[in-house]
This record gives structure tokens, sequence and C-alpha cells, in this order.
């Protein structure tokens, strides 16, 4: 039987590559605006950096990781999601001791052993941005800016601004103990997973997926009942700051985010019509430490799922820009001409215009055929007369009109003009 590519993962075709790039165009041009620069890492790291970084009692952690021991006996991991490997490459290249704010992106793509269904596989892509070393309100301000700027670049429209704070560990102690007395009367309902979060970490409790687990949440004490007054001001600030450059949102108790590490704001994008996360993030503050050890630094960032961009923008019909196209077309008759025909294919490609010519030892008719198919702008058909004039008539394959034409360079000029 046939090989197929792996269950949960997908390929991306000739057809609609181009779809993908236009999402990581934008990404790229909407970090340039802002002054984040990029960064890459190795798509396995040690599988204690996702322990520390993700944390243990996470779902990722915990179910979710592709782990494996390499023949040096070593144990790896495929990495799950960015922000851990960010911050180590931040840590291990000196760049938190330098000068502050880091401002990175990265677009990778991660690996989690889930369910495969809508909008979820096990080798999906990410487009993410960090930033380091900025506590102030104004950093999550931009942080969720940006986020909503770059949905909005793409054209995608029904999207909702979620967020929320989660507090700092001081915050939180209290809030443990509200939601270990509240979750403790349906100890025997809630699943296997939640009653080990029960004792470790409850906020975890909210994120479960399972339905009757998500019931039992509806009525659980929420976390803003229980901010310090550093942690609310820092919240209303941000909240103010929102309002300020004209971003809605709506505020939901119940984000809590899927990593041990986030502090104080969370938030989410969501699709309406799918109630799919289109992106989601919030500030670290504890990670650098979690990780480095020593250094404290605060951090903030989001991860946006790219498969589900693609397929929300095409179920709206929106734009992926212009799909690249052929400029010309060189058709050849006789192998004179198909010498001569891929002598000035290279000439223009070297101009910088997109040329096609024949490399299947086709007839005439079933080059023009193709010329058609792959909807050319132009052509030329060279046979032995046009070798030795070195002239030709150049056909606008849309309105048919001919012209006479040099065969060399000054043909590019002709084309980029249209
Ligand atoms: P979800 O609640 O949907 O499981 P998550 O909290 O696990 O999401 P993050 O770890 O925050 O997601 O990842 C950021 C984004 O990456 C998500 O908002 C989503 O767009 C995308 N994403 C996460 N997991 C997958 C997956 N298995 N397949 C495709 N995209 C994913
Ligand atoms: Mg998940």
């Amino acid at each position: 039987m046939a090989v197929k590519a792996p269950r949960g993962t997908h390929d991306v075709l000739p057809s609609d590559s181009y779809k993908w790039r236009y999402v990581e165009e934008t990404a790229d041009r909407i970090c340039r605006s802002a002054g984040y620069k990029e960064i890459r890492f190795p798509t396995f790291e040690e599988t204690e950096l996702f322990q520390r970084g993700v944390g243990d009692t996470t779902d990722i952690v915990q179910k979710e990781m592709y782990t494996f021991t390499d023949k040096g006996e070593r144990s790896l991991t495929l990495r799950p999601e960015g922000t851990a490997s960010a911050v180590r490459l931040c840590v291990e290249n000196g760049l938190l001791t330098g000068a502050l704010p880091v401002k990175a992106y990265y677009k990778i793509t991660a690996f989690r052993y889930e369910k495969p269904q809508q909008g979820r596989y096990r080798e999906f892509n990410q487009f993410g941005m960090e930033l380091y070393g900025a506590s102030a309100p104004t950093a999550d301000a931009e942080m969720i800016s940006l986020a909503e700027d770059f949905i909005k670049s793409l054209g995608i429209k029904g999207a909702k601004l979620r967020i929320n704070s989660i507090g700092c560990p001081e915050c939180r102690k209290g809030y443990h103990k509200a939601l270990q007395e509240y979750f403790s009367q349906y100890k025997e309902e809630l699943c296997e997973t939640c009653n080990t979060r029960l004792e470790r970490n409850p906020m975890r409790i909210l994120d479960c997926k399972s339905p009757i687990c998500k019931n039992i949440t509806k009525n659980a004490p929420i976390i803003t009942d229980f901010l310090c007054d550093d942690c609310r001001a820092h919240y209303e600030e941000l909240k103010a700051l929102l309002d300020n450059c004209g971003t809605t949102y709506e505020e939901d108790p119940g984000i809590v985010r899927g990593l041990d590490y986030y502090t104080r704001t969370v938030f989410e994008l969501i699709h309406d019509k799918t109630g799919l996360a289109l992106l989601a993030g919030g500030r670290y503050d504890g990670l650098v430490k979690e990780i480095d050890g020593k250094m404290d630094v605060p951090g903030i960032g989001f991860a946006s799922g790219l498969e589900r961009l693609v397929s929300v923008m095409e179920e709206e019909g929106l734009s992926f820009g212009e799909e690249p196209t052929t400029d010309l077309y060189i058709a050849s008759i006789g192998e004179n001409a198909l010498r001569f025909s891929s002598a000035l294919a290279r000439k223009l490609r070297n101009c910088g215009i997109n040329v096609e010519t024949d490399i299947m030892a086709r007839s005439l008719k079933a080059q023009m055929k193709y010329a058609d198919k792959i909807a050319a702008k132009y052509s030329v058909v060279i046979g032995d007369s046009e070798t030795e004039n070195g002239e030709a008539e150049l056909k606008n394959m849309l309105n048919g009109e001919r012209s006479k034409v040099k065969l060399d360079e000054s043909l590019a000029i002709i084309i980029r003009k249209g």
C-alpha cells in the first residue's frame, strides 16, 4: 500500500502555497512596523526546556508532546510551541542582558499529539511575537493591538478579542484555595485529569475541554475578585489604554490559558463562526526566571495558528493577494529554436521576469495549450527564421494584440511595462 502522510499532518499544494506566503508576509509586515525582528530556533529542544517553560501541569506537557530519546541517550522533544525556545534563545545568547526591550517574532511548525479535528493538527504552523523587558501595561496594550492589527490586515472581520487578568502568584494563592473549595464538591464528576489538577493547579480545570468539567466551571469563583492592588491597577490601566486606541474587547474571566507561567494579562482572538482561537497570548513575567534560574525579566507575547487563519480566510472568500503568474511563455519549433529559447529564457529570468519554456519536447499545439493552462500573460513562438533574425511576434494572451519585438533583454522591459 502507498505510504500516506501521518495522521494529523497536512500538505500544502503548489496551487495553495501562495496563500500561506501571504499570511506569513502579512505577519512580517506587522512585525516590521513595530520594530520586531525574526528569530529562528531548532525544531527540537531538550525535553526539560518544555517541562519548565510550558509547565508540567499543562495538557501540552502531560499528554501532547512528541518526546524521543536520540542515539546519544538524550531526551529531546519536538517543539509544541515557540515561547520556551524563544526565551532559551534570548538567555543563551545574552540578549536579555543587553539593551531592552527585546522584540522578536517567529514562524514555526509546532507539534502536539492531539485528537485531529477541524483546526486541530498534530503538526501545525504558528506565527508568534515576543517582547521581553517591559512590564508596564503599555507593553500589553501594544502587543494586543499588534495582534488585532494582524488579524484585521488579513481581512478577517468576525473575530472577537477577549481579555482577562490572572494576577500574580500572590493573588493566585487565595484564588487557588477558593477554586479547590469549589471544585472539591464536584470531585466525583470531574474528569480524571482535572482530579489531579485539583491539588496541583486548580486553575487548569477552567481550561478543560470536557463538557462535564466545562459545565461545572460555569459557577466557579472568578480570578478578578482576587487580584491584588498592583495587578488590579495594571489591568485597569490596560483597559484604559485599549479604549484609548479604539480596540474593542470583552472581558472574560474564564480565560486562563494553557501555559503555567502566565501572569496578569491573558487574551484570545476567537473566530465567531467556528469558535476557534485564531490567536492567543499573554504576559509571562515568571518565565525567564523559570528557564534561566537567575535573571528576572518580564515577557509578553502571543501565537497564532496559520492553519486556522488560512481556512477562515478561504471560507470567508478573502483575498490572498495575487497568485504568482508566468509573464512570458516561449514556444519553440525545431531543435535550434529550442536551444535558443532556453538561453533566452535564462537571460530574461535574470532580468526579473517570470518565464517558462518547453522542457517536454512537445508539439507547438501542446505548448500553446500549456501556455493557456498556466495563464501566461505573453507568449512568443520561435522557429528557425526568428532564431536567425533575432526578432519575433509577441502576443498579449489577454487581448490577442501582437507586436514585433527583439529577442534579447529589451523584451523584459516591454513585458514589465505591460
Ligand atoms: P486551544 O485552546 O485551541 O487548544 P491552545 O491554548 O492550546 O489552543 P496555544 O498554545 O496558545 O493554543 O497556541 C496558540 C495558537 O496556536 C492557538 O490559538 C491556535 O490558533 C493555534 N493552535 C494551537 N494548537 C493547535 C493545533 N493542534 N492545530 C492547529 N493550530 C493550533
Ligand atoms: Mg491546546
